[in-house]
Formats: structure tokens, sequence, C-alpha cells
């Protein structure tokens, strides 16, 4: 059985064929809101379907038009197993009171995930040094989705005792395949974002894509492909739902 530990399902590129998607072969879904309607979609879906976890969170990208939400998004945390997307998005949001509020609102989400003790999976783009000294301050559980850091900040995170995250785009990405290379399988996580970072550009991604990142994760590390799928679920139920 796959995991993807990031997918947006709620969002409307999945409305004509929604069921198919989900059901299309053996997987746990975790599907991140990120923004207030988005979070209650999440919700609706994990009582639809019963492979969906919810998570529940406030997209950093969010930061100028949507800050009147975020404190009722901390609210929905409590009806959510998982906390996400939540996290820093430099790439995006270039000015730098904007950039601290981000860290103030992750710092707020990440408070919930420790006293709640609810895993945090986090989104960072441009932001991770500011994210690997947040960290620390949090007893959290936690991910990177989609990491597209270096091999030695992902060591770092692995460090912190969290999870690097892979996504299909894994399969043409020669970056992240150096990543996944150096870092060991007990660290490790499938997601694809979808309907984001597919493996073609501009296809729409969907879950079970998931199952082309298990086979070069199985060829980057010479560990069956049966093996490496076990393992990943071992990880999500041992470190992201215990
Ligand atoms: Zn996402």
């Amino acid at each position: 059985m796959y995991i993807d530990v990031h997918a947006h399902i709620d969002s409307k590129e999945f409305d004509q064929d929604r069921d198919a998607i989900v059901n299309e072969c053996e997987i746990t879904i975790v599907n991140a809101g990120v923004d207030l309607e988005s979070n209650l979609r999440s919700l609706e879906l994990e009582k639809k379907y019963k492979n969906i976890i919810a998570a529940v969170g406030f997209h950093p990208e969010f930061i100028k038009d949507k800050e009147n939400e975020i404190e009722k998004c901390l609210e929905l945390t409590n009806n959510a197993k998982i906390i996400s997307e939540i996290g820093l998005d430099y790439y995006w949001i270039k000015d730098s009171e904007l950039r601290k509020k981000q860290i103030k609102i992750l710092s707020l989400f990440l408070e919930r995930a420790e006293k709640h003790r609810k895993t945090a999976i986090i989104h960072v783009r441009g932001g991770m040094n500011d994210l690997l000294s947040l960290l620390p301050s949090y007893k959290v559980r936690f991910a990177i989705h989609a990491y597209e850091g270096s091999i030695r900040d992902a060591k770092r995170i692995v460090d912190l005792g969290g999870l690097i995250s892979v996504p299909p785009v894994l399969i043409r990405d020669k970056y992240r395949q150096e990543v996944v290379k150096e870092i060991d399988l007990d660290y490790l996580v499938t997601e694809t974002d979808s309907p984001f970072l597919g493996p073609e550009k501009y296809i729409r991604n969907k879950p079970c894509n998931v199952s082309l990142t298990i086979k070069k994760i199985s060829e980057l590390k010479k560990i069956e492909e049966k093996e490496v799928i076990q393992r990943i679920r071992k990880n999500f139920e041992e470190k992201i739902l215990p």
C-alpha cells in the first residue's frame, strides 16, 4: 500500500474524477488544506474517503491576501490529525516584513503541533535557514514536503528527527536524486503535491504516481521496490501518524 503524505485532492482540478483518482490504487493520502475553505474541504474529504487523512494549515503564500483567515485555520487544526500546509515561502514572498510574519504564523502552528502532539508537514522554499533555526525550539514530529534543498540541509533535518518527503518529479530531477541517494530510507517518505509537481511538466499529478517515485528510489538505493514500499509505510506509521 502506497503513501502520499501531501496532496491537494480538494482542488478543482479533481472535480471531474475525484472518486476514480482516490481509488485508483491502494494508497493512503494526506490532503493538505491551504486556506480556510480548503481546510474545510480537506476535513470533508476525510469523512468521505476512508483512505484520506485531513491536514489543516495555512499556506505561507497567502500571507498577503488571507491573513484574516489565520485565526480560524489555527482553530480548525483541532479537527485534523496532521498540521499542513504550513511553512515559509521566500520564493513568492520577497518583502522582509511579510517574511517575518510568515515566521510568526509558522510558530503559532508549530506551538499547536507540539501542544496537541500532531505532526507538521512543512513547505519551505528559500527559507531553510530561518526554518532550521526555528525548529529546535519545538518538540514536534515533522516532514519537509517536496524537499528541494541541499544534501547538507537534508542531513540537518534528519539530525532534528525530521523526514524528507519526495515527489514524483524525482524521476526527472537529478538534484533530488542525489539527496535520495544520501539520505537513509528510514527518513524518506513519498508524496505527490497533486495536482502539482508531476512526473511530466504541465500534466496533472495524481496520488498513484507515488509508484513512479518508489520505482526510482528502489533504483537509486538498490533496494527492492517491495521493501521500499513497506519501509515508507513504516516511516509514515511510526513518525507521522503514530
Ligand atoms: Zn502543497
